[in-house]
């Protein structure tokens, strides 16, 4: 192993039909005719974990969880950690904050009933807290979670504050409340900030450099934050038409590879749940 350090391990439970770069052809209305992948593929998930001995954190839609409240059961009976990841997939700063309480709400609480057991973590769809969805971090605090694991440090069209700190840390809210923030991992330098730590960019970039940049954080005696999504794992999935040829890049781009780089990956480090990476760490107040 790589380092001592243990890092996050953490997979945002969802079908490959419910991403944002599938939403301009998918209507939300039709997710119930779809076929569903994901109990098949974040079984391929629970096996790499179960093989390398390492836990991890289980972002659940509640659109997924009402659905299959026995995967659920069973990712907490194996002993990771099952954490929310809102209700409908979509992104914050497109709804309002009365749409969101209530979706956020829900969404713990359904969880909550299948495991029986208190639902500490949030990771928001497309990571969309940003700059102009702050005030879903009161929304978080007044629904009791812990910790929020939404921002990405980083510029992007559909997500990012590139001001917000790279390290875990407790973040006060707009109304002046205490959230602790795991943002998602960047390898972060005076010249670049490069995303490195999972989904499309796990894909896209060779093993080899994520290995680095990952390595990297870890020799700065920080932990990082790795996310996956079951249908990245599965090549196999049933192929959407009318996409544009940026959105089939950022879907389909390397899945073929995906499940042996995970393996790789849960050789090379060392990983938990997030809470219990939390729980381990002296976090000071940071800022977004
Ligand atoms: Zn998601």
């Amino acid at each position: 192993m790589n380092s001592q350090i243990t890092n996050a391990f953490t997979v945002d439970v969802e079908d490959y039909f419910q991403v944002e770069a599938l939403s301009g052809v998918v209507n939300r209305s039709d997710w119930g005719k779809h076929k569903c992948r994901v109990e098949k593929n974040t079984h391929k998930i629970l096996s790499l974990l179960d093989e390398s001995n390492q836990k991890g954190t289980f972002f659940t839609l509640g659109w997924i969880a009402e659905r299959y409240p026995n995967l659920v059961k069973e990712i907490a009976g194996l002993g990771h950690e099952v954490a929310s990841h809102g209700m409908s997939h979509k992104l914050i700063y497109t709804q309002t904050e009365a749409e969101f309480r209530e979706e956020t709400f829900k969404a713990k609480a359904i969880v909550e009933d299948i495991i029986q057991c208190e639902v500490k973590g949030y990771r928001a769809a497309t990571y969309s807290i940003t700059k102009k969805s702050l005030w879903a971090l009161d929304v978080l605090v007044e629904a009791g979670f812990k910790y929020d694991s939404s921002i990405f440090p980083m510029r992007h069209d559909r997500y990012g504050i590139p001001s917000a700190d790279h390290l875990p840390g407790i973040i006060t809210t707009p109304n002046g409340g205490d959230i602790i923030e795991f943002p998602i991992s960047t390898v972060k330098n005076s010249l670049f900030t490069m995303p490195i730590a999972g989904g499309g960019y796990f894909r896209l970039f060779n093993y080899f450099i994520t290995k680095w940049g990952l390595a990297s954080i870890n020799r700065n005696n920080n932990p990082f934050m790795f996310y996956i999504h079951p249908w990245e794992v599965d090549f196999e999935q049933p192929r959407v038409d009318g996409l544009s040829r940026f959105s089939k890049f950022r879907h389909y781009n390397n899945l073929e590879v995906c499940e042996r780089r995970l393996q790789s990956l849960l050789s090379d480090f060392k990983f938990d749940s997030m809470n219990a990476v939390l729980d381990s760490m002296t976090l000071s107040r940071t800022k977004y």
